[in-house]
């Protein structure tokens, strides 16, 4: 490998690494060379993973990051293995609602998750890069960073908010030499969609799917497989200079209109 690209000696943690975007980006941090810790909130999914990449560099816990108080329990246990130099912001979830029936119970659980549990994930893991006057933040955004859509408020409001987050600590640790950037995956397939996906009664794509198929230049939904070559990039010194972006991997959708014709 390129050695801009190498993670070698780095040390980095993952949040919700148990499946689909996150997971790939662990696989794709251990192949460059790092040490990673991933997190989920459940035990059995955390086993699962750590006995498919058979590997000692891979460390799992369970942490819920819309609990503070299961945040600092992760930040004791880091302790043991050393400091943070990557941080991939990427635990995420989604409840939909429309706005006028707001249950506020669904949409503080998404900005807890989202956007609340990122914050303090960084207010964690700053001492020690400012100490060592080196680090890597990369916060998982979205295209409901940029655009709007039905129902999704809370996603919305965190998505939009994380942005942000990523250019304010861009803005305020560069002099630090940590540099923040996020990565907005466009439509990928994992569980977080599946909904969104199901099948016509004839098992064809339905017609949510069909259109996003139809809006991206590229022809098709993304691979997680797809985000992990951007977060190594992001992670290792091959993007020093790069600080406070919004990468977007979404196959140019953030770049057209679409083709009506291709539906
Ligand atoms: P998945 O649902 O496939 O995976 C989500 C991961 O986050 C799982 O590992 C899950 O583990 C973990 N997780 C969820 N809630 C928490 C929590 N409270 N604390 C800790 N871990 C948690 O989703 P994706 O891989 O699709 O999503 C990853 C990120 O990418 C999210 O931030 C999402 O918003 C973003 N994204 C995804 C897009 C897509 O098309 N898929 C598009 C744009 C953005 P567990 O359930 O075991 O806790």
């Amino acid at each position: 490998m390129n050695r801009q690209f190498s993670l070698d000696n780095r040390l980095a943690l993952v949040s919700g690494g148990s499946r689909g975007i996150g997971l790939e980006i662990v696989k794709g941090f251990l192949s460059a060379g790092a040490e990673v810790i991933f997190t989920s909130r459940h035990e059995k999914d955390i086993l699962e993973v750590l006995k498919e990449l058979v590997t000692e560099k891979a460390h799992g816990f369970v942490c819920d990051v819309s609990r503070k108080e299961d945040i600092e329990n992760l930040f004791e246990r880091i302790k043991e293995i050393g400091t943070v130099d990557i941080l991939v912001n990427n635990a995420g979830i989604n409840i939909k609602q429309p706005l006028h029936e707001l249950d506020y119970e669904n949409y503080e659980k998404v900005i807890k998750t989202d956007l609340e549990g990122p914050v303090i994930m960084c207010s964690k893991v700053l001492p020690g890069m400012m100490a060592k006057r080196k680090g890597k933040i990369i916060n998982i955004c979205s295209m409901m960073s940029e655009y709007g859509s039905e129902l999704n408020t809370a996603y919305a409001v965190s998505k939009g908010g994380i942005k942000l987050l990523t250019k304010n600590i861009a803005a305020e640790y560069g002099r630090y030499n940590i540099q923040c950037n996020g990565i907005g995956p466009g439509y990928i397939y994992t569980k977080l969609n599946e909904k969104l996906r199901e099948p016509d009664k004839d098992g064809s794509k339905n017609i949510f799917e069909r259109y996003i198929d139809s809006r991206i230049p590229l022809g098709h939904w993304g691979d997680p497989k797809d985000l992990a070559g951007p977060a190594v990039f992001l992670a290792s010194e091959a993007s020093d200079y790069v600080n406070g972006q919004i990468l977007y991997v979404d196959g140019g959708f953030s770049s057209a209109i679409g083709d009506p014709s291709l539906l």
